[in-house]
């Protein structure tokens, strides 16, 4: 009973810490590269953001652009 609950908890912490990790890991790995490999957003709604950059706005249907040319 108590192993099995031990177990199940190790498990568990595993799989935050892996998850964790993942995440963490990809992103800190991937900012210096993703940061100049652009991601594109709707220059009217730049909170719509897209790594593809053949997509187009879900709202407004417009091509997105470059995400450095709409904030700056
Ligand atoms: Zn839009």
């Amino acid at each position: 009973m108590d192993t099995a609950q031990i177990i199940v908890t190790l498990g568990g912490i595993a799989l935050i810490a892996f998850t964790l990790w993942f995440f963490f890991g990809k992103k800190s790995t991937n900012q210096p590269s993703s940061s100049k490999s652009a991601l594109y957003a709707c220059p009217m709604h730049p909170w719509i953001t897209s790594s593809d950059p053949t997509a187009d706005c879900s709202i407004c249907g417009m091509k997105l652009v470059q995400a450095d040319e709409v904030g700056k």
